[in-house]
């Protein structure tokens, strides 16, 4: 492309509701245009970056073994209320009405239909297993469409759904799936993990999400150094510390703590560490009652581990200052274990604890030197805390390290959720009828091309990864307009590159070098060649890598190779 024919002007500003770097510099460089809240248009360089990544995962999807379909955006509600998930949805679900009164849904996810498809295809279990795919919009009315094409209402997926005959095989096609992933995201030049969604249990393989790592990212995952363990942070259950509890060796002492209503205000008052105290959380129990959640300190409760207990309010809620006042006598901040008037679940690491610091339930006091078994009975333990870095890992091997992801694949067993309820069945070896199993596979290809930003960027702007990056090679010819010799080189350049198929983009505009470079950053080109009246003297060119701070020297003659050499090297891997 010659970018004195593209019409798109950067932005020097971007709007106030752009908080993440690839949202603006998406912007800024002009790859979306915003249509309305969570509706973007894809403009001409931006589109080359999404056309990427839906070519790697088509041929990686194809190479799997998977069926390439097309299934309509619109969706008729019967097959929604067959799936029960018409109720289920909720408001995310668009719902529409046509001419003749008849309800559809704009499809969020495609279970539903494709399931129709399998009812009324497959017939015999010699047909299993089968894997359909499609690059297809989907729409989710997103409560807080944000960070642009990362968490739209419209975006691109790949979906992909596979039926089996029994678990076994749903087993090895979830694996394939999980194995092409590893390979689409590698060969997007992305740093990524694969981590346990479903449960934290180890080697738990029910679902699992794809995490682009950057600072950005929505989600806190957690991963071993010691094995490819790795999950959401709500998940990754902490381990009861090993060694056990020390012996107590201090008094229980009641001590006045004048307005310390925090962990941070004790360990300023009392000079002991946040780890020797213990927070007392109240919250709802499932039979109308209190529940006093304790744990230590310099630990944060884990709401979904909490709401999992028998005996508490699903989903979890704080019990009211009011509730706590009337039925235990005590005060938000100044609550404690010792002597408090209801069931009590203590974290393993605060049950590990000897001579700890807490509440008093009285304004204005602390205990120190608490001990259980002897001030208090002993305790009824749970898993009940965010895992910290450090933690050892649930797997054994190695300690826990904890990164900031954005999810950009999923992978899951359904099991025969909708093949029991849609009535997806095959004729078995017997001629029995056979309810199909089934599992779904998910990228978020419009979010992709944010998160590969999200991870590859600088001041200057986007830092594309070779493989996916709209352009190979800039070409900056300097002095355009005058130099009639650097244009013919130019030209000639442009048309052996972009034969080569190395996807050129010439900067023939009538503007400043500095202006030319700028942009060439900004747009995130990963290989760009200057043109100049005294490099052409000598038969040479000048060469950087987006990620390079010097230039080095290219050869006029044979530039092709030379470039081709570069671009080898640097799609060998992630930065
Ligand atoms: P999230 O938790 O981010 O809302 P999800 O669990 O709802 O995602 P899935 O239903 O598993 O997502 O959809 C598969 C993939 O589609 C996700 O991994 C993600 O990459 C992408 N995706 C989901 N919602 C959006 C959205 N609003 N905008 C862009 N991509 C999305
Ligand atoms: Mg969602």
């Amino acid at each position: 492309m010659r970018l004195s024919a593209y019409p798109i002007v950067n932005l020097k500003e971007v709007p106030a509701d752009a908080e993440v770097v690839s949202h603006k510099l998406m912007l800024r460089a002009g790859l979306i245009r915003r249509l309305s809240a969570g509706l973007y248009s894809w403009m001409p360089i931006g589109l080359r970056v999404l056309r990427k990544v839906e070519a790697i995962v088509r041929e990686e999807m194809n190479r799997a073994g998977a069926l390439e379909i097309l299934m309509p955006t619109i969706q008729p509600a019967e097959l929604w209320q067959e799936s029960g998930r018409w109720e289920e949805y909720g408001p995310e679900l668009l719902r529409i009405t046509d001419r003749h009164e008849r309800a559809y849904v704009y499809g969020p996810t495609h279970e539903e239909v494709v399931t129709d498809i399998a009812r009324r295809e497959l017939r015999s279990y010699r047909q299993l297993p089968v894997n359909f795919y499609q690059i297809q919009l989907k729409f989710r009315d997103e409560i807080r469409p944000r960070f642009g094409v990362m968490r739209s209402r419209e975006f691109i997926m790949k979906d992909a759904y596979s039926f089996h005959a029994d678990e076994a095989s749903l087993d090895e096609g979830y694996r394939r799936m999980h194995d092409a992933y590893q390979r689409i995201f590698t060969r997007c030049g992305l740093s990524f993990r694969a981590v346990h969604a479903d449960s934290g249990s180890i080697g738990g393989t029910g679902s699992q999400e794809f995490h682009v790592l950057a600072a950005s990212g929505e989600d806190a995952i957690v991963f071993s150094d010691g094995d490819d363990y790795a999950a959401n942070l709500e998940l990754a259950p902490a381990l009861p510390p090993p060694g056990g509890r020390p012996a107590a060796s201090a008094p229980l002492t009641e001590v006045a703590t004048p307005k310390a209503h925090t962990i941070a205000d004790l360990v300023t008052q009392l000079g002991v560490p946040a780890s020797q105290c213990v927070k007392t959380l109240i919250v709802d129990g499932a039979a109308g009652d209190l529940v006093a959640l304790v744990i230590r300190g310099d630990h944060e409760l884990n709401a979904i581990k909490a709401q999992k207990l028998p005996g508490v309010a699903n989903p979890l809620k704080m019990a009211s200052p009011d509730r706590i006042r009337t039925e235990l006598g005590a005060e938000v901040g100044s609550i404690g274990p010792v002597g408090l008037a209801c069931r009590l679940v203590v974290d393993h690491a605060a049950a590990a604890l000897a001579d700890f610091v807490s509440g008093a339930n009285k304004p204005g006091f602390h205990v120190t030197g608490c001990n259980w078994g002897r001030d208090l009975p002993e305790p009824v333990t749970a898993d009940l805390r965010n895992v910290v870095e450090g933690d050892p890992s649930p797997t054994g091997n190695g300690v826990l390290g904890i990164a900031r992801g954005i999810e950009v694949g999923h992978i899951f067993k359904l099991g025969r959720k909708y093949s029991a309820a849609m009535k997806a069945e095959v004729a078995d070896e017997n001629s029995q009828p056979l309810t199909v199993y089934m599992g779904c596979y998910g990228i978020g290809i419009t979010r992709v091309v944010a998160a590969a930003i999200e991870q590859n960027h600088d001041e200057a702007g986007i830092i594309w990864p070779d493989p996916i990056a709209p352009f190979k090679v800039l070409l900056v010819p300097m002095n355009w307009l005058k130099s009639e010799r650097v244009r013919e080189v130019a030209e000639r350049l442009y048309r052996e590159l972009d034969a080569a198929g190395l996807e050129p983009l010439l900067d023939d505009r009538d503007a400043r070098p500095g202006v030319k470079f700028a942009d060439g950053e900004l747009y995130g080109i990963p290989h760009r060649i200057v043109i100049g009246e005294r490099g052409l003297d000598a038969g040479v060119l000048e060469y950087r890598h987006r990620r390079a701070t010097d230039n080095e020297e290219a050869p006029l003659e044979g530039l092709t190779e030379f470039l081709r050499e570069r671009i080898r090297q640097s799609s060998t891997g992630p930065a």
